[in-house]
């Protein structure tokens, strides 16, 4: 072998895992269980080409291309910029003769390696404008849509933002500039719909260990709703039973297959099924806290190159098209479900346990190319019970020298004022009876796990410090970040940080 074709071999020998890696789809699969959608227009800009997605450029383009096309329903503005220097295109779509919206926010790419996600919202964005069938959706519905939250991971097809971070597990601790942009953008929009767009890994490590050669997903998508017990009942119960619903049966209509959310997770050992989510760092409990009816799609497509492509762009747009459809025939039920979660004023749920139970899920066998039920243990969040409870204050008071925690509350849209003048209050103290530290970062932040107790004292405030009323609407995602024993809240990221023994610069005033 000559020594120009041994480096030619030793370059296509390493490449080998890592292309592997890319697509482990095998075409029996994809063939019997994923055979790709014909239904889909090559419209939007991946799809007119052969190989790769939708880089920055193409995507400036094409919305451009329709604001050209459809100047009078479409309107393009920038959030922010990427780490890059990129800047963050939003588009709003409405019909501006109509007045009474609901206000719906879509997005995509939060993911950089999630490529249906941009598509397929791209995909909607045209047939939204172009097609004769669609268009009276814009009547009652003012549509936000950031098609491509993630620039810089989408131009590498990298799950992450430029600096390393998981843009979805960074919306209570905001340190990313693009989640500033998005928490910015959305607090202003306000919405009453939220719905964000991912993808799924069929193919997880722990799939590999199960069955006789392994197992993949059965399901085209997978839906993410809230099972956080601050989200107020009737919003769980309404973005369930009516906005994923009617999601489901235009899946079945459609035949594509669907499940509740679910991944797997380490427990002591043994690989168990997570169900659902409570966790406010990811958009679809952080959306829902603030009272909007929120979900997020998980469509199956990570690592699948551009196999079933079409069938994924379809299954997102699908979607898309179904909750535009719902809002526009719920408009008044929409209002008077939120109307009634901000009257209700319920205990704070600070920590809460999943429900465990045994089940069995369909799978497809690996080694069989068959479907097979499989034994798993659940951990069931759509099914939580509260563990640690505490009243509603009145307000929170935040001590003047934490502006930080201040800019980062605007970011989430909550309201705070300052005392004019210094004043005596019978607050509650948070003293940190326990404190652990465990040394590793998660996503660069140094997490701390507290327990408190709550002591009464009569202060004099300075003038300057924060009063922040728990009487406004997103009240719930307030609580989620303050109470330090939450579990994504600013003492538990390391935002703030403290120690044993030390008292917090928050208060609870209850009277
Ligand atoms: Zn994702």
């Amino acid at each position: 072998m000559t020594k120009r074709s041994y480096i030619v071999l030793t370059l296509i020998l390493c490449s080998l895992p890592v292309l592997a890696q890319l697509n482990p789809q095998s075409k029996k699969v994809t063939e019997r269980y994923f055979p790709d959608a014909d239904s889909i227009e090559e419209i939007t800009p991946a799809l007119q080409k052969k190989r790769g997605f939708t880089n920055y450029d193409e995507l400036i383009n094409f919305i451009t291309q329709l604001q050209v096309k459809h100047p009078k329903l479409i309107s393009i503005s920038y959030i922010g910029e990427s780490q890059k220097g990129k800047k963050i295109p939003l588009v709003r779509l409405t019909n501006p003769d109509k007045t009474d919206k609901t206000r719906v926010w879509m997005q995509g790419g939060l993911h950089g390696n999630e490529p249906a996600s941009t598509e397929g919202v791209l995909y909607l964005l045209y047939q939204l404008l172009s097609n004769p069938k669609y268009t009276y959706l814009l009547d009652t519905i003012d549509l936000a849509v950031v098609p491509m939250a993630n620039i810089d991971g989408y131009e590498k097809q990298s799950r992450y933002a430029a600096n390393g971070l998981d843009l979805n597990r960074d919306q209570t601790k905001i340190m990313a500039p693009e989640t500033v942009a998005l928490k910015q953008a959305f607090s202003n929009f306000n919405p009453e719909v939220g719905v964000d767009f991912h993808e799924y890994n069929a193919y997880r490590r722990d799939f590999a260990k199960m069955g006789r050669f392994g197992i993949t997903t059965l399901y085209d998508i997978m839906f993410l709703y809230t099972g956080n017990l601050n989200v107020p009942e009737n919003m769980r119960r309404f973005t369930n039973t009516v906005f994923v619903n009617n999601a489901r049966k235009a899946l079945d209509t459609n035949g594509l297959r669907y499940h509740d959310y679910m991944t797997t997770g380490d427990y002591m050992g043994d690989t168990e099924f997570n169900l659902g989510s409570i966790h406010a760092r990811s958009s679809a409990t952080s959306y829902a806290l603030t009272n909007a009816v929120s979900t997020l799609i998980e469509v199956r497509g990570v690592n699948l190159g551009r196999t079933s492509f079409k069938r994924r762009i379809a299954t997102t747009f699908i979607i898309g098209l179904s909750y535009l459809e719902t809002a526009y025939h719920n408009q008044n039920e929409i209002k008077e479900e939120i109307a009634q979660a901000e009257k209700t004023q319920p205990k704070i749920t600070v920590t809460s346990v999943r429900k465990e139970y045994k089940d069995t899920i369909q799978v497809i066998d690996l080694d069989t190319y068959e479907t097979m039920a499989l034994d798993v243990t659940i951990h069931d969040a759509l099914q939580s019970s509260p563990k640690l409870v505490r009243s509603m204050p009145l307000a929170y008071i935040i001590s003047a020298d934490q502006e930080a925690l201040i800019e980062k509350l605007h970011l989430l849209g909550i309201t705070t004022e300052t005392l004019s003048e210094p004043k005596e209050l019978t607050v509650e103290v948070y003293q940190i009876t326990a404190y652990d530290n465990k040394g590793e970062l998660y996503e660069k932040m140094n997490r701390q796990t507290v327990e408190t107790q709550l002591e009464t004292k009569t202060m004099t405030f300075p003038a300057g410090t924060y009063f922040i009323t728990t009487n406004q609407k997103n009240t719930p995602l307030l609580c989620e970040v303050l109470e330090p024993e939450a579990p994504n809240s600013f003492v538990n990221f390391g935002v703030l940080k403290t120690d044993l023994n030390n008292e917090l610069p928050i208060y609870r005033l209850s009277k």
